[in-house]
């Protein structure tokens, strides 16, 4: 039977969720979740600075919107210090690393003079092979002993094989002369100790790789399983950056992404299952794989992510996206929704969710709902309404008061009526999206009257007859 799937994501706190570190993160969830595996979350903390309670709990924050949820306690590697620098002495008691007493002015000569003739500047510690007796009472680093010769081939699923000459790789420090362990060291431990199998990360990572590798052999430790997946561009083909737009994915739910939209297209940034686009998660958790990972960069496209989010829309629970509606609107900082509009909302959510692409574009048709009487007029609807004269919609109201509300027969009603003045309904859903909504792009009249019921439309008619 093979081992248990466990991923992890392991994020550098930067204040936010960058979009690419949620794509990392989905990768790793989606793989482990299709598996019946187990996804862990590490804090890569160890610098001091930048690794504020803040910094972490935005990360948890765009992870928890993203409904990528961790198995297990959160793991800080600032807090595993004393295990990492185990595994360096470990090293050193077993003669695969040595204490290094070199000072930075002895490194600098060195690399002066491997310059001067013409030979590689990778440092060539002289301590390698020093005998215990002549180490002095001083400072040292501990570097492990790298293989000084032949090649050093990492399996990548995604890259392939990415072969890289040892004679490049110098004497990395594992732990340094504070006795602080180097973050190539706690990488490896880290994943270690947590029975990580599979890391799938950026491809900004492939180098460390290399150098990752020579712990895990010193430590005769099984390798995981490596997919370093392109990073993400922007529409011109240049590595993603602000100028192309959103980074975090806290600013994606407050611009009123659903998250499952934005779970189905960030799946989809680098990674394809033949011609499907948009998909479901539980199509997502089974159809995700390495092999389906790209080998070149996938572009960021806003179109793409609005098209799949309005199908996910349209498709989900209306219960559901009340919440995530008042989930986004706290997000971006604007008011709640009051119960009772929350629950017109919920009820016109039928035809509400149809066509909406994000949350604002909902919340645009539901105007009709969230606005009360008397209902001001925007310019078009207030132009669509002059173009019709008092006298239609007032013939109109008896004619609404005595309707029995159902769509069938306020159809045949306003159909007739409009035949009767001798047009067709087309021109009179205009002035009358202007009566119910002050609008001129809005549900259809009907549902509007359906949802509003007959008091509120015989009210809001009268309002705008006068
Ligand atoms: N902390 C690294 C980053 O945020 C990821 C390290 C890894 O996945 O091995 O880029």
């Amino acid at each position: 039977m093979s081992k248990p799937v466990v991923t992890r994501f392991a994020p550098s706190p930067t204040g936010y969720l960058h979009i690419g570190g949620a794509r990392t993160a989905l990768f790793n969830w989606l793989y482990a979740r299709g598996r019946g595996g187990k996804f862990l979350l590490r804090i890569e903390d160890t610098d001091r600075e930048r690794s504020t309670p803040k910094a972490t709990a935005a990360i948890l924050q765009g992870m928890s919107w993203l409904g990528l949820d961790h198995d297990g306690e959160v793991i800080s590697q600032f807090e595993r210090a004393d295990r990492h620098a185990e595994v360096a002495k470990q090293l050193l008691a077993e003669g695969k690393a040595y204490k290094c007493f070199a000072t930075q002015d002895e490194i600098a000569a060195f690399r002066e003079e491997a310059k001067a003739a013409g030979k590689s500047t990778l440092y060539r510690s002289p301590w390698r092979d020093a005998a215990e007796a002549d180490h002095p009472d001083a400072p040292y680093v501990i570097r492990i002993k790298a293989p000084q010769d032949g090649v050093t081939v990492i399996k990548d699923e995604v890259q392939g094989d990415v072969t890289i000459r040892n004679d490049q790789l110098d004497d990395m420090i594992l732990l340094r002369s504070d006795g602080t362990p180097v973050y190539m060291l706690a990488v490896v431990v880290d994943d270690y100790d947590m029975g990580v199998t599979h890391v799938i990360r950026g491809d900004d990572h492939l180098n460390n790789a290399a150098r990752q590798m020579m712990i895990y052999q010193a430590m005769g430790w099984d390798i995981p399983v490596w997919a370093h997946i392109p990073l993400i561009h922007g529409p011109d083909g240049k590595k993603l950056s602000k100028r192309h737009g959103a980074l975090g994915a806290q600013e994606y739910q407050a611009m009123g992404y659903p998250a499952a939209g934005m779970r189905n297209y960030l799946a989809r940034l680098g990674w394809s299952h033949g011609d499907d686009e948009f998909f479901t998660d539980a199509q997502a958790r089974e159809w995700f794989d390495l092999d389906g990972i790209g080998k070149s960069p996938a572009r960021f496209d806003t179109k793409k992510l609005e098209n799949l989010c309005g199908q996910h829309i349209a498709i989900s629970e209306d219960a559901a996206l009340r919440n995530e509606i008042q989930a986004y609107l706290a997000a971006a900082g604007k008011p709640q929704l009051s119960d009772v509009q929350s629950n017109d909302i919920e009820r016109g959510m039928y035809c509400l969710k149809d066509r909406a692409k994000t949350f604002p574009e909902l919340l645009e048709k539901a105007h009709f709902l969230l606005t009360s009487r008397p209902v001001e007029q925007d310019e078009k609807a207030a132009k669509a309404l002059a173009n019709v004269s008092d006298g239609i919609l007032k013939e109109l109201t008896p004619q609404l008061q005595n309707a029995s509300w159902t769509r069938d027969d306020l159809e045949a009603l306003l159909n007739a009526f409009a035949e009767a003045q001798g047009t067709k309904f087309g021109k009179l859903a205009a002035p009358l999206r202007a009566v119910l909504a002050g609008r001129a792009v809005t549900p259809s009249v009907f549902d509007m009257m359906l949802i509003l019921g007959q008091d509120e439309t015989l009210a809001r008619l009268s309002d705008a007859t006068g």
